[in-house]
């Protein structure tokens, strides 16, 4: 009996996860929790296919079984992805843990989800039939609910690479080191001439999903700072309404106060 396999192609993954019952296997840093002893494992990490950060014009691909560690030493990876990153658990954690892990998981709490929620990031997802394209907030249906396929696995990240130079990154946990985020915000803003031509936010930690909605951020966008300021008020209380937290290791109550605090903040840094 076969209690592993270890494909070295993408091909080979497919086939296998096409034929058996299997556990697409990354660094195993979230498997290891709860380890199941009737599992099979199919080894990611020596997928060709799946290690590779290159660019194109409008994305930087990331493969889903790159570390950690690839990434932050990866010289294409834009600033607030390394930032996020490099906050994640300690140094033998991001050796191992990937980024395809992270997101398949199907975590609020995933650090690097948050920022491809904020980027607009697309998933490329393949089984041994074709692949498919969809934007990261069609994966997650809930928590721990994705709508990944039993035949397919997460082959590479598409991160949309332009204006991400000006960003607000925070990750409020526990203690300053080696926490799981009690609430994350990224927000991620350009004015020019003084307009506001791009603004995107992403919440983590905080729902069942990473709460993301690009239909409030566009109320500030094509704003000078003077008409942005003007409708603050409306935009905050937009997302006053929508930031529904859960109750988890701390109360829902205190979710909302840091949420509206980190966008006030974000908002507050930027002049508006
Ligand atoms: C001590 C510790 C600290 C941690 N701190 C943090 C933290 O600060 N922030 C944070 O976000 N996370 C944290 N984590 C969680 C974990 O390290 C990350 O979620 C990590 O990215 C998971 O990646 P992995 O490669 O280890 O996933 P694995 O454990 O290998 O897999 C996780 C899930 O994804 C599936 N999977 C993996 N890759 C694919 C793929 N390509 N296609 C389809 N399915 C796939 C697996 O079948 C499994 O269901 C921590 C974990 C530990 C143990």
């Amino acid at each position: 009996m076969v209690d592993c396999y270890k494909p070295t192609s993408l091909k080979e993954a497919l086939d296998i996860l096409a034929k058996e019952s299997v556990t697409p296997y990354a660094g195993g840093t979230d498997l290891m929790i709860k380890p199941d002893e009737n599992a099979t494992y199919l080894f990611l990490d020596k997928v060709a296919e799946m290690k590779n950060i290159v660019e194109d014009k409008e994305y930087i691909r990331i493969g889903a079984a790159c570390t950690y560690t690839d990434i932050i030493e990866n010289k294409l990876i834009p600033a607030v992805l390394k930032e996020a990153v490099s906050q994640i658990a300690a140094p033998a954690i991001r050796n191992i843990g990937t980024v395809g892990g992270n997101i398949c998981n199907g975590s609020p709490k995933a650090d690097s989800a948050l920022i491809f929620f904020a980027t607009d990031s697309k998933l490329r997802l393949a089984n041994n039939r074709g692949e498919r394209v969809i934007p990261i907030s069609d994966f997650y249906l809930g928590r721990k609910n994705t709508a990944i396929e039993k035949d397919e696995l997460l082959v590479e990240i598409l991160m949309n690479k332009n204006n991400l130079n000006n960003y607000y990154y925070k990750k409020v946990g526990e203690r300053n080191a080696l926490a799981i985020s009690r609430v994350s915000f990224v927000g991620i803003i350009n004015i020019v001439d003084d307009k506001v031509f791009n603004c995107r936010t992403a919440f983590g930690a905080v729902s069942d999903v990473v709460i993301s909605r690009p239909d409030i951020d566009a109320m500030l966008i094509g704003k000078t700072v003077k008409e942005a300021k003007a409708l603050k008020d409306k935009y905050l209380a937009a997302y006053e309404k929508e930031i529904v937290p859960i109750r988890g290791r701390v109360s829902a109550k205190y979710r909302k106060t840091v949420c509206m605090n980190l966008l006030h903040d974000f908002l507050e840094s930027n002049g508006i």
